[in-house]
């Protein structure tokens, strides 16, 4: 048969085979996986490369999520395993219980930098250096998600709403404190992420200060 494993292995990357495309898509990964004729000969020894895929697919996955862009996806501080598919592409909890659509889609634009923050936004019209993406309520130098949400005293309706957000942080039996929250901001998003009364509230929250954020400021 034209292109099988004979062939591979008689004429190697000489001749055109359907072996060949996959070990050279293999060695095209952002994280190459090393192919060898003989896994292809046995089903364990493709079960095992398989599992190597998955583990350069993860390793993908968890650069593109350790990106300056998503700094709430930041998937050290969610424990998320690199070598891991599993960890890396696991259901984030917020997705349950977040049930008011709106709102969790507001909470999926924070983390997927889709939101109307200077940071991203300066950043996808004409390249503006990170530090000239100014707040437009204060003095910040950069206006991002977490300068937003957890620092920004320039507009009293968002210091207002970040007051009862974190009103509704003080009141749960295991809450953090404000100096926690202001210390390791992404410690805090992913905390309120994971809890079953604060995710809600979290995504509420965002899904307001969205509101008090409008696109047309920095277009
Ligand atoms: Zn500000």
């Amino acid at each position: 048969m034209r292109g099988s494993i004979a062939d591979y292995r008689e004429f190697g990357g000489r001749k055109k085979t359907w072996i060949g495309d996959i070990a050279t898509v293999l060695g095209r990964l952002k994280h190459p996986v090393q192919f060898d004729i003989e896994l292809m000969e046995t089903t364990e020894g493709i079960e095992r490369l398989i599992k190597e895929v998955e583990r350069s697919s993860a390793r993908r996955l968890y650069d593109e999520l350790s990106s300056s862009r998503f700094p709430p996806l930041n998937p050290a501080a969610r424990g998320v395993r690199p070598d891991d598919l599993d960890s890396v592409c696991r259901m984030w909890k917020y997705l349950r219980t977040v049930v008011v659509s709106a709102h969790r889609r507001a909470l999926t634009r924070l983390l997927c930098a889709d939101h109307p923050f200077a940071v991203e936004q300066l950043r996808r019209k004409t390249y503006v250096p990170r530090d000239c993406r100014p707040c437009r309520y204060c003095d910040a130098e950069t206006e991002t998600e977490i300068h937003v949400l957890l620092e920004c005293g320039g507009l009293d309706d968002l210091v207002v709403r970040r007051e009862e957000f974190l009103g509704v942080v003080g009141v749960t039996p295991d809450s953090l404190s404000r100096a926690q929250c202001l210390a390791e901001p992404l410690d805090a998003i992913n905390y309120f992420l994971e809890h079953d009364t604060l995710a809600p509230a979290f995504a509420k929250y965002v899904y307001d200060v969205f509101k008090l954020f409008p696109l047309s400021i920095v277009e």
